[in-house]
């Protein structure tokens, strides 16, 4: 197959990350006979610094010619909130997420087998694994509602934010869930806070609908904060968790600290038809960049998603993730992940082991 991939590396450790991400991209094409062209799109704080603003015109339009798109990761004190927005790297990332129409977010939470003593947990919970899938959605909700700020006369300042949802919004990032089941293990927990919301009984109706078409896949309603004591007390019980922006930023974050660090997971942003996203989860880590210290994982599992998501290549994608955990088994560490007194590898030499990894498969 030819593929034809938007790199943008981004700032900070975005493009030491990215550099090693391609390296495995190309390894995995030459092992499969793919060929892979790349586009280099400018994107984040590195384009305001060539070009005064962090989305360039025609960002969306490279991308949409593309097939997927990698991210590294933008943003740093340079181009903090004193800046005008237009020069913020934040807003080129909320423009292209909107621009591709890119409004489910896919998260998995996997312990990898060699980290499991990187889990925070008790062990016995730690040893029954884990490995969910957080479909969050991504373009709707409080985030995206009408705000408001005013005096009142007797209460000071006041301040709403409108969290709004429609049928078709729940709907399409439900179907994605479903479907994303299939793949997997088959079951479909939805969380929302039905006891107290609007937004939330309406979205619990549609998933009821939906579940009612997808027999095969077994479905629970988890109240949000149950869900939350859910992850820290018996994660394994989950396979796809699906839930609206809000809960599901919050609960993505708390899955991505019962799983060890942050340097090893990816993401997905997709949508119907424009080329999905694809990044790891973390940030520019501006503290390191530039320094061969960043593990680039989470991004080299980011192409692993690429592949089995928007290629519809489970091979690939299998290959990049045994490839992973091999060399976490063989005990190789990035700084971020290794006990202290452990010796740890840099960037470049962790790319280079993965990529060896799947040249000698
Ligand atoms: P961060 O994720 O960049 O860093 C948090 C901590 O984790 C730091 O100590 C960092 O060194 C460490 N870390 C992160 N990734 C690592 C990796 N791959 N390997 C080793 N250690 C790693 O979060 P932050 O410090 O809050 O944000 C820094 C900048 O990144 C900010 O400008 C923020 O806006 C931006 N950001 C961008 C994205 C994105 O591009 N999608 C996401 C989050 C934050």
């Amino acid at each position: 197959m030819n593929y034809k991939i938007a790199l943008i590396r981004g700032d900070g450790i975005g493009p030491e990350v990215v550099n090693e991400a391609v390296g495995v991209l190309d390894a995995v094409a030459r092992k499969f006979g793919h060929q892979v062209e790349y586009v280099d799109v400018l994107m984040g704080g590195c384009a305001t610094d060539a070009v005064g603003k962090s989305y360039p015109d025609g960002t969306a339009e490279k991308c949409r010619a593309c097939d997927a798109v990698l991210l590294g990761a933008v943003g740093g004190p340079k181009w903090g909130a004193d800046k005008p927005a237009e020069q913020r790297p934040e807003t080129a990332l909320l423009a292209i997420r909107k621009d591709l129409g890119l409004y489910a977010n896919l998260r998995p939470a996997v312990l990898r087998p060699a980290m499991a003593d990187a889990c925070p947990l008790k062990k016995e919970t730690a040893e029954q694994g884990i490995d969910l899938m957080m479909v969050r959605e991504l373009t709707g909700g409080i985030y995206f509602g009408k705000r408001d700020k005013y005096q009142t006369e007797d209460r000071g300042v006041e301040a709403t934010d409108l969290m709004a949802y429609s049928e078709k919004e729940i709907e399409r990032i439900g179907r994605r869930a479903f479907e994303l089941a299939r793949l997997r293990r088959h079951k479909v927990s939805s969380v929302d806070k039905a006891n107290v919301l609007e937004t939330s009984r309406l979205w619990r109706s549609v998933m009821h609908r939906l579940a009612e078409e997808y027999p095969d896949v077994a479905y629970e309603d988890v109240l949000v904060d149950n869900c939350a004591m859910q992850i820290v007390r018996a994660p394994g019980q989950f396979d796809v968790v699906v839930t609206e922006n809000m809960f599901g930023d919050i609960l993505s974050d708390e899955d991505s600290m019962v799983t060890g660090s942050i340097g090893l997971l990816p993401s997905a942003s997709i949508g119907d038809g424009a080329p999905g996203l694809y990044e790891p989860i973390h940030g520019s880590a501006p503290d390191i960049a530039g320094q061969d210290k960043a593990n680039p994982i989470a991004t080299i599992l980011s192409v692993a998603m690429m592949f089995r998501y928007s290629f519809q290549k489970a091979a690939e994608a299998d290959a990049i993730e045994q490839a992973v955990d091999a060399v976490l088994a063989e005990g190789w560490r990035t700084p971020d992940i290794a006990k202290p007194g452990e010796k740890a590898i840099g960037t470049r030499e962790m790319g280079r082991l993965i990529r060896e990894k799947i040249e000698n498969r």
